[in-house]
């Protein structure tokens, strides 16, 4: 009896998904917003919205309930979601996307991005090559599918890549490179020329591109450019996305992946034992999403972006040095001069201190690369206006 749990708690220390004490460890995102809700904190920890989305998109979820849409949906998705990811692929980036063998809707992009690493990885030689700092789940799911995690740091101030370094860190055993573009934390928007290497690379040694693109309609100063577009990427990338940040729905977990059909069925054949499906009323609706006039998508970048600067602005004034981003929900700001070297104490003492959360970069690091980057946290912008003005207020305390 001892054998399941001992191999369990195998598998999920090395994962790091076990606390020193043996017991499961909450997420940043969890811990962070648990303690912002036990001392009343302005929330600027974990990435969502305080407020709803389209109405057109909402009215279309209670309108599917209403219309018996309550059942399992087919396995690849809706064919209207399906439709609709296609023609949103090719109004946007001139993609031609077949919906009947080149995408699949999934449970998020955290799905997508799961599925997608424990299909194409092999066994314990294969690596997957990640921009570091990265979104928490990648190390997981590498950990989890047995490969190995390689980094390439980002580097301030504007968190691009050195092409050597990236060079450097893709090889023959390369099953994977992995790019999240916009970027979470940093905010960054890779160059051409990243982009470029990263095609170079993947093609030289035959790995597939994964692209985690869930902040594409937040790309602030310059269009959103899919990497699937570069020349030679197509035939090797798959592209994930998800409604949450685009639409403000991030509990209804509706995400999609497209690439070439062969890479596409053999995510659908792990998809189908994970969650199988998800979201049948909620399907629709981001169908509907999909297809709202270019304005929305405007606007809602638009909007952000004053967000940001509003609460770049407040950070500023509070004593933080501010690394401005360039797209996606997150500024990341240096409390070095408030004493925050080691932020991820800053941060664990900030909502008592003065009633904020927030989330320190090492939370996005591997232990041994903490250095460069021990003094910086993230802040969420994408909060109602008010609520960056109190954070603001709450934050001139630090002084
Ligand atoms: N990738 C990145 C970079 C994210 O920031 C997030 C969530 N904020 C996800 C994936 C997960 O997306 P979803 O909620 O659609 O699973
Ligand atoms: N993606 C969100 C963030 O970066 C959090 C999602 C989660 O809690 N897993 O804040």
């Amino acid at each position: 009896m001892d054998v399941i749990p001992g191999a369990w708690r195998r598998t999920a220390a090395g994962a790091g998904l076990l606390s020193a004490d043996g017991s499961v460890a909450p997420t940043i995102f969890a811990e962070m917003s648990a303690a912002a809700a036990r001392t009343a904190s302005v929330n600027l920890g974990q990435g969502f919205p305080d407020e709803d989305g389209p109405a057109e998109v909402l009215e279309a979820a209670r309108d599917a309930i209403a219309h018996g849409a309550n059942q399992y949906p087919p396995g690849r998705g809706i064919p209207d979601l399906l439709a609709a990811i296609g023609e949103h692929q090719r109004r946007f980036y001139g993609l031609e996307v077949d919906p009947d063998t080149e995408i699949l809707v999934t449970a998020g992009a955290t799905e997508a991005l799961t599925a997608t690493l424990l299909a194409l990885i092999d066994g314990p030689d294969d690596e997957v090559v990640v921009f570091e700092p990265y979104y928490d789940s990648y190390a997981a799911v590498v950990a989890l599918a047995g490969a190995r995690l390689r980094t390439v740091p980002l580097r301030r101030p504007d968190f691009q890549p050195d092409l050597d370094q990236l060079a450097a860190a893709v090889n023959a055993r390369t099953r994977v490179i992995l790019v999240n573009d916009p970027h979470n934390p940093t905010g960054t928007v890779f160059s051409a020329e990243v982009q470029a290497e990263v095609v170079r690379l993947a093609t030289v040694h035959d790995a597939i591109i994964v692209t985690d693109e869930v902040y594409e309609h937040l790309s602030f100063h310059s269009p959103h450019v899919p990497m699937a577009t570069r020349p030679g990427a197509a035939e090797r990338t798959l592209t994930i996305s998800s409604a949450g940040k685009t639409f403000s729905t991030t509990g209804w977990k509706i995400g999609w992946i497209h690439g070439p059909a062969a890479l596409i069925t053999a995510v659908l054949t792990v998809k189908q034992f994970l969650t199988y499906v998800n979201g049948s009323a909620f399907q629709p609706a981001i169908a509907v999403g999909l297809r709202l006039p270019e304005s929305y998508f405007d606007d809602a970048a638009a909007t952000m972006l004053r967000k940001h600067e509003l609460l770049g602005a407040s950070l500023r004034a509070a004593g933080f040095e501010v690394l401005a981003p360039q797209g996606g929900y997150f500024t990341v700001a240096d409390a070095t001069a408030l004493g925050g070297e080691d932020a991820a104490a800053f941060c664990r003492a900030l909502p008592e201190r003065v009633g904020v959360a927030a989330i320190p970069i090492s939370a996005f690091v591997t232990p041994e690369n903490q250095g460069q980057y021990a003094g910086l946290v993230r802040f969420a912008a994408c909060k109602r206006v008010e609520v960056i003005e109190e954070a603001a207020r709450r934050l001139a305390g630090l002084r």
